[in-house]
């Protein structure tokens, strides 16, 4: 005998581990995957239907019904509520809270008496109109790729695309290996920069595609810049196959668009961004996960999550293959290789017979610099411009000077609300190199001192209003103070360099070279990144200039020299990923050269040029720097040697948030539990003082933490669960967060 459900269990994108009881009314009946209105205070929201009862534990009358469900929405699957059940348990996040922020806003914004019809409708009129022509039907679809492929090497000029390029013998073994799974399997596609991931990738999911017409692939990319090139790379090699672009910098029309698009089948490939993982994909067959190192994929607001071990999840929970890709995997992922967990493909050599670049140390002691580059670093750049190729200049800090000092009595430009310094960021375009060299001592006589810049002198009457200080961490901006706020000094000055600095150096050095700037600044205009992106691969950029970003994945064609300004700055860092970050970042940058053809060179700058990080670099050796690293996170019983819970707390004072984590840890090793954590469980974790975060103090708010770590994955998840419990059913204004698999500690 089946009762039929009066009450629905209702998920809601808010900051809570629990689903909402609403009643069910009498007209009609919602199924679990539905998406409803529901009255929330005194406004309405929309919500996901994660279970159905009979019974609720709130009282009938306090209990308010559902109003009528959100028109055109599709029905969330099984696999996917799920999956996603799966993430917020083991995240120890809400349902809501980890799955719906990566449903765009549109589709699930309460219907108003204004709105004009549900937002679906019109999403879905516009991605198929933003299909490029060539789409055929979907059940022609596989046959389209062949029709249009057999067409394109009939001779055409775009024979020489992508899909003409004949597989090395090296990525024809590495696809055999991965086509010839069908079930779960994570492979490592490990292959050294330039070697040709992307070519095997699309191989596989050509394959993978093939098996039926409504088939979809997820392609999980760490950067929204690599989205674009990526997308025309996916579309001319798919022209037959509707493609889906899901992150989180699309105007919200074109996101729900393609978000639909996704979720009901129509998209074939998905591309995006961590939270594409999120999206439902009905015909999943196979996904990809590229430079599967990349800490990007971690999202650090809300719930947190790592979208690679997601997708890993999501994977094994349907049942399908997937290929994390990368020059210098995760050590977590080297270590599931080692211990046979996933399986390895590797491609050693550079495809289409290009040659990896030589690596060079150039120390800093001593050195004399200008605009922070040693002599031969000048040399090599100006060599490389004369002959009609492009140079990379590596500066991973952004803005003009990181900090601005009074030189009078020691001031210096703290954030008020952070423990961080503001930092010196010029406003506009760069300040062309006589003004700049005007404004100070900027370029004039070049010291032997390794160290730092010359100071950036913003005297009073000077060009004060051309830069704002700005904190990294909060965000918060305010002008450049006229005179010094504690002795009111009038002469203040930025010290050291960031990208903008070094581009306007840069146009001094080389005041014929056409200069182009990555930066996250640069990147917060919509579309410049895009463009000055295009302009590089267009060869319209002879020198480049940027953070992180310019050395993810990219293939420049005409680059093969890079110059890393300042490698050091990630050599001694407390954090124990430092080094593993470190070396990924150089491998990246340094693999950006010379990819097509023509002999290349790294320059590093450096005053340590005999640290073993540097010297596994110049060896490419990413298993050696790999397997020391492992053997000393042993040693000292570091992940992925044990598995880590962080619980961070932010309070009005450091007492406070302590306070609440210290009594955390006696309600943990005190088992004050319900149920109560068992002895063993207790036994098989260590659980550490609460300490001040790195950055202990921020947007006002200082910051603690305190680390639970287990060599047993088991018994550290059994644990959490009732003790996150126990915490939450405490009332405290101090707030708290539970990170599973911390980033960063
Ligand atoms: P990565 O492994 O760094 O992702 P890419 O996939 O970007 O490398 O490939 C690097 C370059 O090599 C690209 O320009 C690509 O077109 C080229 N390439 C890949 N495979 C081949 C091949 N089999 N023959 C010739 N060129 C190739
Ligand atoms: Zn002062
Ligand atoms: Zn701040």
């Amino acid at each position: 005998m089946t009762v039929d459900p009066a009450f629905a269990h209702v998920a809601l994108d808010v900051p809570l581990p629990e689903t909402f009881d609403y009643r069910i009314p009498d007209d009609w009946r919602p199924e679990v995957g539905d998406w409803v209105v529901v009255p929330w205070g005194t406004s309405r929201r929309v919500g996901l239907v994660a279970g159905l009862a009979s019974g609720s534990e709130v009282p009938a009358e306090r209990l308010k019904p559902l109003e009528p469900p959100l028109a055109g929405m599709p029905r969330m699957p099984r696999h996917w509520l799920d999956f996603v059940a799966f993430g917020a348990r083991y995240y120890h996040a809400g349902l809501g809270e980890l799955a719906l922020p990566s449903v765009p806003k549109l589709l699930r914004a309460a219907p108003s008496a204004r709105s004009r019809g549900p937002a679906t409708g019109r999403a879905r009129g516009r991605f198929d109109a933003g299909t490029p022509p060539r789409a055929v039907d979907a059940v022609d679809a596989v046959d389209g790729v062949r029709a249009v492929r057999a067409d394109r090497s009939g001779g055409s000029a775009s024979a020489a695309g992508p899909a003409a390029l004949v597989p090395s013998a090296e990525q024809a073994a590495a696809l055999a290996a991965i086509g010839a799974v069908d079930g779960h399997a994570v492979f490592l596609l490990h292959g050294i920069t330039g070697s040709g991931k992307t070519e095997v990738y699309f191989r596989w999911l050509e394959h993978r595609l093939a098996a039926g017409p409504t088939t979809q692939a997820l392609v999980l990319v760490p950067e929204i810049a690599l989205t674009p090139r990526l997308a025309d790379r996916i579309r001319e090699r798919f022209p037959a196959m509707p493609l889906a672009i899901l992150h989180s910098d699309m105007p919200d029309a074109e996101r729900a668009a393609h978000w639909l698009a996704a979720a009901e089948g129509r998209a074939r490939i998905v591309l995006g961004t961590r939270l594409s993982v999120l999206a439902p994909l009905p015909g999943l067959v196979a996904i990809v996960v590229d430079e599967e190192h990349d800490a990007s994929f971690k999202q650090l607001e809300g719930a947190r999550y790592s979208a690679r071990d997601l997708a890993i999840a999501l994977a094994a929970r349907r049942g399908l293959p997937i290929v994390l890709g990368s020059a210098t995997p995760s050590l977590e992922t080297w270590h599931a290789v080692r211990r046979g967990r996933y399986r390895i493909a590797t491609l050693e050599h550079r495809a289409g017979g290009a040659t990896l670049p030589t690596v060079h140390r150039v120390p800093l002691r001593g050195a004399t610099l200008k605009h922070g580059l040693t002599e031969p670093a000048i040399g090599a750049i100006t060599a490389t411009i004369a002959r009609g190729e492009q140079a990379l200049v590596f500066l991973n800090r952004r803005g003009y000077a990181p900090v601005l000092a009074c030189g009078a009595c020691g001031w210096l430009s703290r954030c008020d609300q952070c423990d961080a310094y503001r930092v010196l960021h010029r406003v506009g375009g760069p300040v062309r190199a006589a003004k700049a060299a005007a404004a100070g001592s900027v370029g004039a006589a070049a010291r032997p001192d390794a160290d730092d810049a010359p100071p950036v002198d913003l005297h009073a009457g000077g060009p004060r209003a051309r830069y704002r200080l700005v904190c990294h961490h909060c965000g918060a901006e305010q002008r450049v103070p006229r005179t010094c706020p504690e002795c009111g000094n009038v002469d203040l000055a930025g010290l050291g360099r960031g990208t903008q600095r070094l581009e306007e150096g840069l146009q001094e050095l080389f005041p014929g070279a056409r200069i182009g700037r990555l930066d996250r600044d640069v990147a917060r205009r919509r579309g410049a990144a895009e463009r000055m992106l295009d302009a590089a691969h267009a060869g319209e950029v002879d020198l480049l200039v940027g953070t992180q970003m310019l050395a993810k994945g990219h293939d420049f064609r005409r680059l093969t020299l890079v110059v890393v300004v300042d490698a050091d700055a990630g050599l001694f860092a407390a954090d124990f990923r430092a080094p593993e970050r470190l070396f990924a970042t150089l491998m990246q940058v340094a693999g950006r050269a010379g990819r097509h053809h023509a002999a290349s060179r790294v320059l590093i700058q450096t005053r340590y040029p005999d640290h073993p990080v540097y010297d596994a670099l110049a060896a490419h050796d990413y298993r050696r720097f790999a397997e020391q690293q492992l053997a000393e996170r042993e040693q000292a019983r570091l992940p992925p040697f044990v598995h880590q819970a962080l619980l961070t707390a932010q309070a009005r004072t450091h007492d406070a948030a302590e306070g609440f984590l210290a009594q955390a840890r006696v309600a943990l090793l005190e088992r004050r539990t319900e149920p109560p954590i068992a002895a063993q469980v207790l036994e098989a974790l260590t659980v550490c003082d609460p300490v001040p975060m790195p950055l202990a103090q921020m947007r006002g708010e200082a910051r603690a933490q305190m680390l639970v770590e287990s060599a047993s994955r088991a018994a550290l998840h059994a644990a959490l669960g009732p003790w996150l419990a126990a915490l939450r059913a405490q009332r405290t204004p101090v707030r708290w967060q539970i990170v599973v698999d911390p980033h960063e500690i």
